[in-house]
Protein backbone atom coordinates (compact mmCIF):
# COMPACT_ATOMS: atom_id res chain seq x y z
CA UNK A 1 0.00 0.00 0.00
CA UNK A 2 1.17 3.27 -0.54
CA UNK A 3 1.05 6.71 0.54
CA UNK A 4 -0.36 9.25 -2.00
CA UNK A 5 -1.41 12.98 -1.72
CA UNK A 6 -3.92 14.43 -4.32
CA UNK A 7 -3.37 18.15 -4.37
CA UNK A 8 -6.84 19.93 -5.84
CA UNK A 9 -10.13 18.13 -4.49
CA UNK A 10 -12.01 18.79 -7.79
CA UNK A 11 -13.39 16.38 -10.59
CA UNK A 12 -9.74 15.53 -11.23
CA UNK A 13 -7.93 15.06 -7.97
CA UNK A 14 -11.28 13.14 -6.94
CA UNK A 15 -11.47 10.28 -10.03
CA UNK A 16 -7.71 9.76 -9.10
CA UNK A 17 -8.18 9.45 -5.09
CA UNK A 18 -10.89 7.15 -5.54
CA UNK A 19 -9.68 4.90 -8.11
CA UNK A 20 -6.35 4.58 -6.26
CA UNK A 21 -8.01 4.27 -2.72
CA UNK A 22 -10.42 1.39 -4.74
CA UNK A 23 -6.31 -0.42 -5.46
CA UNK A 24 -5.97 0.05 -1.83
CA UNK A 25 -3.72 2.95 -1.41
CA UNK A 26 -3.58 5.65 1.37
CA UNK A 27 -4.64 8.37 -0.29
CA UNK A 28 -4.88 12.10 1.13
CA UNK A 29 -6.88 14.56 -0.80
CA UNK A 30 -5.75 18.48 -0.10
CA UNK A 31 -8.12 20.66 -1.67
CA UNK A 32 -7.22 24.65 -1.04
CA UNK A 33 -11.02 26.03 -1.26
CA UNK A 34 -12.49 25.55 2.63
CA UNK A 35 -15.87 24.13 1.32
CA UNK A 36 -17.51 21.87 -0.73
CA UNK A 37 -17.39 23.01 -4.46
CA UNK A 38 -20.74 21.90 -4.94
CA UNK A 39 -22.98 23.91 -7.14
CA UNK A 40 -19.78 25.52 -8.99
CA UNK A 41 -20.17 24.63 -13.08
CA UNK A 42 -22.61 24.06 -15.04
CA UNK A 43 -23.30 21.52 -17.95
CA UNK A 44 -21.00 18.59 -18.79
CA UNK A 45 -21.51 16.39 -22.27
CA UNK A 46 -20.75 12.91 -21.36
CA UNK A 47 -18.60 10.09 -23.24
CA UNK A 48 -18.38 6.94 -23.30
CA UNK A 49 -15.08 6.99 -20.95
CA UNK A 50 -16.66 9.43 -18.72
CA UNK A 51 -19.08 6.76 -17.83
CA UNK A 52 -15.96 4.22 -17.90
CA UNK A 53 -14.20 6.76 -15.51
CA UNK A 54 -17.55 7.02 -13.26
CA UNK A 55 -17.43 4.02 -12.85
CA UNK A 56 -13.75 2.56 -11.72
CA UNK A 57 -14.06 5.56 -9.38
CA UNK A 58 -16.74 3.42 -8.07
CA UNK A 59 -19.80 5.17 -8.73
CA UNK A 60 -23.01 2.84 -9.96
CA UNK A 61 -23.48 4.33 -13.01
CA UNK A 62 -26.35 1.82 -13.91
CA UNK A 63 -28.50 2.70 -11.28
CA UNK A 64 -27.89 6.36 -10.82
CA UNK A 65 -29.84 8.95 -13.30
CA UNK A 66 -26.60 10.84 -14.95
CA UNK A 67 -28.08 12.87 -16.80
CA UNK A 68 -30.49 14.46 -19.39
CA UNK A 69 -30.85 12.46 -22.98
CA UNK A 70 -31.10 14.97 -26.34
CA UNK A 71 -31.92 13.62 -29.44
CA UNK A 72 -30.60 15.75 -32.16
CA UNK A 73 -28.77 18.63 -32.43
CA UNK A 74 -30.47 22.33 -34.33
CA UNK A 75 -29.05 25.08 -35.47
CA UNK A 76 -31.05 28.06 -35.38
CA UNK A 77 -30.87 31.31 -37.69
CA UNK A 78 -31.30 34.72 -36.41
CA UNK A 79 -34.70 34.76 -36.58
CA UNK A 80 -35.20 31.55 -34.69
CA UNK A 81 -35.93 28.90 -37.80
CA UNK A 82 -34.17 25.84 -37.85
CA UNK A 83 -31.36 25.80 -40.47
CA UNK A 84 -30.44 22.37 -40.15
CA UNK A 85 -30.74 19.94 -38.02
CA UNK A 86 -29.16 15.94 -37.36
CA UNK A 87 -30.26 13.15 -35.39
CA UNK A 88 -27.31 12.49 -32.32
CA UNK A 89 -28.17 11.21 -29.28
CA UNK A 90 -26.04 12.18 -26.14
CA UNK A 91 -26.59 12.15 -22.65
CA UNK A 92 -26.03 15.84 -20.95
CA UNK A 93 -25.44 15.96 -17.02
CA UNK A 94 -23.79 19.01 -14.93
CA UNK A 95 -20.69 19.29 -13.01
CA UNK A 96 -22.39 19.84 -9.68
CA UNK A 97 -24.37 16.22 -10.61
CA UNK A 98 -20.51 14.45 -11.78
CA UNK A 99 -18.84 15.99 -8.13
CA UNK A 100 -22.12 15.08 -5.92
CA UNK A 101 -21.26 10.93 -7.41
CA UNK A 102 -17.75 11.24 -7.17
CA UNK A 103 -17.96 12.75 -3.20
CA UNK A 104 -20.30 10.38 -1.88
CA UNK A 105 -18.07 7.87 -2.46
CA UNK A 106 -15.05 8.68 -1.54
CA UNK A 107 -14.73 9.16 2.47
CA UNK A 108 -15.19 12.43 4.06
CA UNK A 109 -11.85 11.50 6.29
CA UNK A 110 -10.09 11.43 2.70
CA UNK A 111 -10.48 14.86 1.76
CA UNK A 112 -9.03 17.78 3.55
CA UNK A 113 -10.52 21.37 2.60
CA UNK A 114 -8.72 24.48 3.65
CA UNK A 115 -5.31 23.20 2.78
CA UNK A 116 -3.43 25.13 0.05
CA UNK A 117 -0.32 22.87 -1.28
CA UNK A 118 2.04 25.95 -1.16
CA UNK A 119 5.27 23.82 -1.67
CA UNK A 120 7.05 20.50 -2.92
CA UNK A 121 10.14 18.97 -2.38
CA UNK A 122 11.86 16.18 -4.45
CA UNK A 123 13.33 12.77 -2.10
CA UNK A 124 15.01 9.95 -3.16
CA UNK A 125 12.42 7.98 -1.78
CA UNK A 126 9.03 10.71 -2.23
CA UNK A 127 8.34 13.91 -2.09
CA UNK A 128 7.87 16.66 0.66
CA UNK A 129 4.49 18.83 -0.28
CA UNK A 130 4.21 21.78 2.65
CA UNK A 131 0.34 23.87 3.12
CA UNK A 132 -0.01 27.52 3.53
CA UNK A 133 -0.48 26.70 7.24
CA UNK A 134 2.68 25.14 7.63
CA UNK A 135 2.10 21.47 7.59
CA UNK A 136 4.69 19.59 6.19
CA UNK A 137 3.63 16.24 4.77
CA UNK A 138 5.47 12.89 3.36
CA UNK A 139 4.46 10.74 0.62
CA UNK A 140 5.14 8.44 -2.26
CA UNK A 141 3.86 10.44 -4.78
CA UNK A 142 2.03 13.63 -4.84
CA UNK A 143 -0.92 13.98 -7.78
CA UNK A 144 -1.62 17.29 -9.09
CA UNK A 145 -5.08 17.98 -10.01
CA UNK A 146 -4.53 21.54 -8.82
CA UNK A 147 -5.90 23.01 -11.82
CA UNK A 148 -5.43 25.13 -14.70
CA UNK A 149 -3.29 27.73 -12.96
CA UNK A 150 -1.65 24.52 -11.12
CA UNK A 151 1.06 26.02 -8.37
CA UNK A 152 3.03 22.90 -9.02
CA UNK A 153 3.29 23.02 -12.44
CA UNK A 154 4.58 26.63 -11.89
CA UNK A 155 6.92 25.52 -9.51
CA UNK A 156 8.65 22.51 -11.94
CA UNK A 157 8.00 23.50 -15.48
CA UNK A 158 7.19 27.31 -14.76
CA UNK A 159 8.20 27.83 -18.94
CA UNK A 160 4.28 26.20 -19.38
CA UNK A 161 1.85 28.99 -19.14
CA UNK A 162 -1.92 29.04 -19.85
CA UNK A 163 -2.17 31.01 -23.28
CA UNK A 164 -5.28 33.70 -24.01
CA UNK A 165 -7.10 32.14 -26.80
CA UNK A 166 -9.07 35.41 -27.56
CA UNK A 167 -12.13 34.52 -26.51
CA UNK A 168 -14.42 34.19 -23.33
CA UNK A 169 -17.50 31.97 -22.48
CA UNK A 170 -20.62 33.68 -21.21
CA UNK A 171 -22.23 30.09 -19.45
CA UNK A 172 -25.54 29.66 -17.48
CA UNK A 173 -28.44 27.60 -16.23
CA UNK A 174 -31.56 28.97 -17.19
CA UNK A 175 -34.65 27.33 -15.47
CA UNK A 176 -37.13 25.44 -17.91
CA UNK A 177 -40.53 26.45 -15.78
CA UNK A 178 -39.37 30.51 -17.02
CA UNK A 179 -39.47 29.45 -20.37
CA UNK A 180 -42.28 30.26 -23.45
CA UNK A 181 -43.68 27.69 -25.25
CA UNK A 182 -41.81 28.50 -28.25
CA UNK A 183 -38.58 28.22 -26.85
CA UNK A 184 -39.53 24.81 -24.67
CA UNK A 185 -40.79 23.37 -28.51
CA UNK A 186 -38.36 24.40 -30.87
CA UNK A 187 -35.07 24.50 -28.47
CA UNK A 188 -35.43 23.23 -25.22
CA UNK A 189 -35.53 19.46 -26.06
CA UNK A 190 -32.31 19.86 -28.13
CA UNK A 191 -28.42 20.22 -28.43
CA UNK A 192 -28.59 23.89 -30.28
CA UNK A 193 -26.42 25.91 -31.81
CA UNK A 194 -26.62 29.38 -32.99
CA UNK A 195 -23.70 31.26 -35.13
CA UNK A 196 -23.30 34.56 -35.14
CA UNK A 197 -20.26 36.07 -37.70
CA UNK A 198 -17.30 35.10 -35.33
CA UNK A 199 -18.98 33.64 -32.38
CA UNK A 200 -21.23 30.72 -31.21
CA UNK A 201 -23.57 30.06 -28.78
CA UNK A 202 -24.58 26.81 -27.71
CA UNK A 203 -26.73 24.89 -25.16
CA UNK A 204 -28.14 21.57 -23.97
CA UNK A 205 -30.80 20.59 -21.41
CA UNK A 206 -29.65 19.71 -18.21
CA UNK A 207 -31.24 18.59 -14.28
CA UNK A 208 -32.60 21.03 -11.84
CA UNK A 209 -30.52 22.38 -9.02
CA UNK A 210 -32.14 19.67 -7.39
CA UNK A 211 -30.82 17.05 -9.52
CA UNK A 212 -34.45 16.09 -10.52
CA UNK A 213 -34.56 15.61 -14.86
CA UNK A 214 -38.60 15.93 -14.46
CA UNK A 215 -40.12 17.85 -17.72
CA UNK A 216 -40.82 21.73 -15.83
CA UNK A 217 -37.82 21.04 -13.47
CA UNK A 218 -34.93 20.97 -15.62
CA UNK A 219 -32.50 24.10 -16.21
CA UNK A 220 -31.44 24.64 -20.00
CA UNK A 221 -27.56 25.45 -20.09
CA UNK A 222 -26.13 27.90 -22.73
CA UNK A 223 -21.71 28.66 -23.27
CA UNK A 224 -21.63 31.49 -25.79
CA UNK A 225 -18.37 31.94 -27.18
CA UNK A 226 -17.40 35.61 -28.06
CA UNK A 227 -14.08 37.55 -28.76
CA UNK A 228 -12.82 40.10 -26.18
CA UNK A 229 -9.11 41.47 -26.79
CA UNK A 230 -6.75 41.00 -24.81
CA UNK A 231 -5.31 44.01 -23.02
CA UNK A 232 -7.88 46.55 -21.78
CA UNK A 233 -11.45 44.88 -22.64
CA UNK A 234 -10.45 41.50 -20.91
CA UNK A 235 -9.36 43.20 -17.86
CA UNK A 236 -12.72 45.81 -17.78
CA UNK A 237 -14.42 42.25 -17.68
CA UNK A 238 -12.48 40.57 -15.24
CA UNK A 239 -13.13 43.60 -13.06
CA UNK A 240 -16.06 43.71 -10.37
CA UNK A 241 -17.60 47.19 -9.54
CA UNK A 242 -15.92 48.00 -6.81
CA UNK A 243 -12.46 48.04 -8.78
CA UNK A 244 -10.76 44.78 -7.88
CA UNK A 245 -9.13 42.98 -10.71
CA UNK A 246 -9.56 39.39 -10.74
CA UNK A 247 -6.87 38.41 -13.38
CA UNK A 248 -7.01 34.84 -12.88
CA UNK A 249 -10.96 34.67 -13.45
CA UNK A 250 -14.05 36.71 -11.54
CA UNK A 251 -16.28 34.40 -9.50
CA UNK A 252 -19.61 34.54 -11.06
CA UNK A 253 -21.14 36.50 -8.50
CA UNK A 254 -18.64 39.59 -8.89
CA UNK A 255 -19.86 39.90 -12.28
CA UNK A 256 -20.63 43.75 -13.34
CA UNK A 257 -24.36 44.57 -13.71
CA UNK A 258 -23.23 46.50 -16.70
CA UNK A 259 -21.61 43.86 -18.40
CA UNK A 260 -24.02 41.43 -17.80
CA UNK A 261 -26.84 43.95 -19.28
CA UNK A 262 -24.34 44.57 -21.87
CA UNK A 263 -24.04 40.95 -23.19
CA UNK A 264 -28.04 40.48 -23.02
CA UNK A 265 -28.22 43.63 -25.20
CA UNK A 266 -25.83 42.04 -27.32
CA UNK A 267 -27.72 38.72 -27.58
CA UNK A 268 -30.98 40.40 -28.41
CA UNK A 269 -29.28 41.75 -31.50
CA UNK A 270 -27.10 38.60 -32.82
CA UNK A 271 -28.80 35.58 -32.08
CA UNK A 272 -32.50 33.38 -32.33
CA UNK A 273 -34.61 34.82 -29.83
CA UNK A 274 -34.70 31.24 -28.67
CA UNK A 275 -31.48 31.66 -27.40
CA UNK A 276 -31.63 35.33 -26.27
CA UNK A 277 -35.00 34.45 -24.18
CA UNK A 278 -32.68 31.84 -22.03
CA UNK A 279 -29.37 34.87 -21.30
CA UNK A 280 -32.00 37.25 -20.45
CA UNK A 281 -33.89 35.03 -18.01
CA UNK A 282 -30.78 32.83 -16.40
CA UNK A 283 -30.73 34.58 -13.12
CA UNK A 284 -26.63 34.52 -12.67
CA UNK A 285 -24.81 33.81 -16.10
CA UNK A 286 -20.61 34.37 -15.29
CA UNK A 287 -17.96 33.68 -17.92
CA UNK A 288 -14.68 32.15 -18.49
CA UNK A 289 -11.78 33.41 -21.06
CA UNK A 290 -10.44 30.36 -22.61
CA UNK A 291 -7.16 28.76 -22.54
CA UNK A 292 -4.92 26.78 -24.10
CA UNK A 293 -2.34 24.50 -21.95
CA UNK A 294 0.16 22.18 -23.57
CA UNK A 295 2.73 21.09 -21.36
CA UNK A 296 5.71 19.16 -22.45
CA UNK A 297 6.17 16.80 -19.78
CA UNK A 298 3.72 15.81 -17.07
CA UNK A 299 5.54 13.47 -15.13
CA UNK A 300 8.06 14.77 -12.59
CA UNK A 301 10.03 12.20 -10.59
CA UNK A 302 7.23 11.74 -7.72
CA UNK A 303 4.62 14.08 -8.95
CA UNK A 304 2.70 13.77 -11.84
CA UNK A 305 0.07 16.39 -13.05
CA UNK A 306 -3.29 15.34 -13.89
CA UNK A 307 -6.27 17.10 -15.56
CA UNK A 308 -6.28 21.33 -16.14
CA UNK A 309 -3.24 21.23 -14.40
CA UNK A 310 -1.63 18.86 -17.33
CA UNK A 311 -3.30 20.33 -20.44
CA UNK A 312 -6.49 22.57 -21.00
CA UNK A 313 -8.13 21.43 -24.10
CA UNK A 314 -10.71 24.67 -24.91
CA UNK A 315 -13.94 23.27 -24.48
CA UNK A 316 -15.44 22.71 -28.12
CA UNK A 317 -14.87 19.34 -27.89
CA UNK A 318 -16.35 18.50 -24.44
CA UNK A 319 -13.63 16.61 -23.08
CA UNK A 320 -12.03 18.09 -20.04
CA UNK A 321 -13.94 15.95 -17.37
CA UNK A 322 -13.73 13.07 -19.61
CA UNK A 323 -9.92 13.86 -19.98
CA UNK A 324 -9.22 14.29 -16.38
CA UNK A 325 -10.98 10.90 -16.19
CA UNK A 326 -8.85 8.95 -18.46
CA UNK A 327 -5.95 10.91 -17.04
CA UNK A 328 -7.39 9.09 -13.81
CA UNK A 329 -7.25 5.69 -15.12
CA UNK A 330 -3.92 5.71 -16.63
CA UNK A 331 -2.38 6.84 -13.78
CA UNK A 332 -3.87 3.89 -11.86
CA UNK A 333 -3.69 1.43 -14.06
CA UNK A 334 0.42 2.72 -14.34
CA UNK A 335 0.49 2.67 -10.65
CA UNK A 336 -0.97 -0.95 -10.63
CA UNK A 337 1.62 -2.51 -12.98
CA UNK A 338 4.91 -0.45 -11.67
CA UNK A 339 3.88 0.45 -7.63
CA UNK A 340 3.68 4.41 -6.37
CA UNK A 341 7.63 4.61 -8.27
CA UNK A 342 9.18 7.01 -10.75
CA UNK A 343 8.55 4.45 -13.31
CA UNK A 344 4.91 4.37 -12.72
CA UNK A 345 4.37 8.11 -13.66
CA UNK A 346 6.70 8.06 -16.28
CA UNK A 347 4.57 5.10 -18.15
CA UNK A 348 1.49 6.88 -17.49
CA UNK A 349 3.03 9.81 -18.90
CA UNK A 350 3.95 8.24 -22.00
CA UNK A 351 0.48 7.29 -22.52
CA UNK A 352 -1.21 10.28 -21.73
CA UNK A 353 0.90 13.45 -22.98
CA UNK A 354 0.21 12.78 -26.62
CA UNK A 355 -3.31 11.92 -25.81
CA UNK A 356 -4.03 14.94 -24.23
CA UNK A 357 -2.08 17.12 -26.95
CA UNK A 358 -4.12 15.65 -29.50
CA UNK A 359 -7.06 16.53 -27.71
CA UNK A 360 -6.11 20.16 -26.52
CA UNK A 361 -4.58 20.60 -30.64
CA UNK A 362 -8.13 19.22 -31.86
CA UNK A 363 -10.30 21.97 -29.89
CA UNK A 364 -8.18 24.30 -31.02
CA UNK A 365 -8.88 24.09 -34.54
CA UNK A 366 -12.50 23.75 -33.87
CA UNK A 367 -11.75 27.39 -31.74
CA UNK A 368 -9.79 28.49 -35.02
CA UNK A 369 -13.60 28.26 -37.24
CA UNK A 370 -14.83 31.27 -35.39
CA UNK A 371 -11.67 32.92 -34.91
CA UNK A 372 -11.58 32.70 -38.66
CA UNK A 373 -14.57 34.77 -38.95
CA UNK A 374 -13.48 37.53 -36.20
CA UNK A 375 -14.44 40.76 -38.04
CA UNK A 376 -11.06 42.26 -36.13
CA UNK A 377 -7.94 39.93 -37.14
CA UNK A 378 -5.08 41.37 -35.42
CA UNK A 379 -2.45 39.80 -33.83
CA UNK A 380 -2.44 41.66 -30.93
CA UNK A 381 -6.01 41.09 -30.40
CA UNK A 382 -4.75 37.10 -30.25
CA UNK A 383 -7.17 36.36 -33.09
CA UNK A 384 -4.74 35.96 -36.08
CA UNK A 385 -5.94 32.53 -37.46
CA UNK A 386 -2.21 32.02 -38.92
CA UNK A 387 -1.18 30.55 -35.17
CA UNK A 388 -3.74 27.95 -35.60
CA UNK A 389 -3.11 27.38 -39.00
CA UNK A 390 -6.64 26.39 -40.39
CA UNK A 391 -6.99 24.23 -42.79
CA UNK A 392 -7.94 25.24 -45.49
CA UNK A 393 -11.07 22.52 -46.20
CA UNK A 394 -12.30 23.69 -42.95
CA UNK A 395 -12.09 27.54 -44.02
CA UNK A 396 -13.71 26.16 -47.19
CA UNK A 397 -16.73 24.34 -45.56
CA UNK A 398 -17.56 27.21 -44.02
CA UNK A 399 -20.57 28.24 -45.30
CA UNK A 400 -21.66 24.98 -44.92
CA UNK A 401 -20.71 24.19 -41.34
CA UNK A 402 -21.91 27.79 -40.08
CA UNK A 403 -25.54 25.71 -41.04
CA UNK A 404 -24.77 22.62 -39.27
CA UNK A 405 -22.56 23.01 -36.66
CA UNK A 406 -22.37 19.19 -36.29
CA UNK A 407 -20.10 18.66 -39.31
CA UNK A 408 -17.59 19.88 -36.87
CA UNK A 409 -17.98 17.67 -34.11
CA UNK A 410 -18.48 20.65 -32.16
CA UNK A 411 -19.81 19.17 -28.55
CA UNK A 412 -19.62 21.53 -25.76
C1 LIG B 1 -16.76 27.24 -20.82
C2 LIG B 1 -16.31 25.86 -20.39
C3 LIG B 1 -17.12 24.75 -20.71
C4 LIG B 1 -16.70 23.46 -20.35
N1 LIG B 1 -17.47 22.43 -20.74
C5 LIG B 1 -17.04 21.19 -20.51
C6 LIG B 1 -17.80 20.07 -20.97
O1 LIG B 1 -18.86 20.17 -21.59
N2 LIG B 1 -17.32 18.85 -20.73
C7 LIG B 1 -16.16 18.67 -20.05
O2 LIG B 1 -15.78 17.51 -19.87
N3 LIG B 1 -15.43 19.71 -19.57
C8 LIG B 1 -15.83 20.96 -19.79
N4 LIG B 1 -15.07 21.98 -19.32
C9 LIG B 1 -13.77 21.72 -18.61
C10 LIG B 1 -13.86 21.12 -17.18
O3 LIG B 1 -14.63 21.95 -16.37
C11 LIG B 1 -12.43 20.88 -16.60
O4 LIG B 1 -11.60 20.53 -17.65
C12 LIG B 1 -12.41 19.73 -15.60
O5 LIG B 1 -13.28 20.05 -14.56
C13 LIG B 1 -10.98 19.39 -15.04
O6 LIG B 1 -10.91 19.55 -13.68
P1 LIG B 1 -9.61 19.55 -12.77
O7 LIG B 1 -10.00 18.83 -11.53
O8 LIG B 1 -8.43 19.08 -13.49
O9 LIG B 1 -9.35 21.08 -12.46
P2 LIG B 1 -10.26 22.13 -11.64
O10 LIG B 1 -11.70 21.78 -11.76
O11 LIG B 1 -9.83 23.47 -12.06
O12 LIG B 1 -9.84 21.90 -10.14
C14 LIG B 1 -8.64 22.27 -9.54
C15 LIG B 1 -8.85 22.25 -8.04
O13 LIG B 1 -7.60 22.43 -7.38
C16 LIG B 1 -7.76 23.33 -6.30
N5 LIG B 1 -6.45 23.93 -6.09
C17 LIG B 1 -5.80 24.82 -6.89
N6 LIG B 1 -4.59 25.08 -6.41
C18 LIG B 1 -4.43 24.34 -5.28
C19 LIG B 1 -3.39 24.17 -4.35
N7 LIG B 1 -2.21 24.82 -4.50
N8 LIG B 1 -3.58 23.33 -3.29
C20 LIG B 1 -4.76 22.66 -3.15
N9 LIG B 1 -5.79 22.77 -4.01
C21 LIG B 1 -5.63 23.60 -5.08
C22 LIG B 1 -8.81 24.30 -6.78
O14 LIG B 1 -9.45 24.97 -5.71
C23 LIG B 1 -9.76 23.37 -7.56
O15 LIG B 1 -10.76 22.83 -6.73
C24 LIG B 1 -15.46 23.26 -19.64
C25 LIG B 1 -14.69 24.37 -19.27
C26 LIG B 1 -15.09 25.65 -19.65
C27 LIG B 1 -14.23 26.81 -19.25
Amino acid sequence: MANILVAGGSLGGLFAANMLLRDGHDVQVFERAGESLKGRGAGIVTHSALLQALRCAGVDVDRQVIGVSVQSRVTLDRQGQVLASQPLPQVLTSWTGLYNMLTQVIPQENVHHGHHVTALKEQDDGIEVTCESGEVMEADLLIAADGLRSLIRQQLAPSIQPEYAGYIAWRGVCDESVLSDETLRTLFPHFGFCLPLGEQMLGYPVSGANGSIRPGERRYNFVWYRPVAQGDDLQDLLTDEQGEFYPTGIPPHKVAARHIQAMRQAAHQVLAPQFAEIVEKTAQPFFQPIYDVLSENIAFGHVALLGDAAFVARPHCGMGVTKAGEDAMALADAVKRHGATVQALKAYESVRAPACRAITLHARTLGAYMQYQAPVITSESGLSTDRYQVPDDLVRARDVMRQTAVGMGLAA
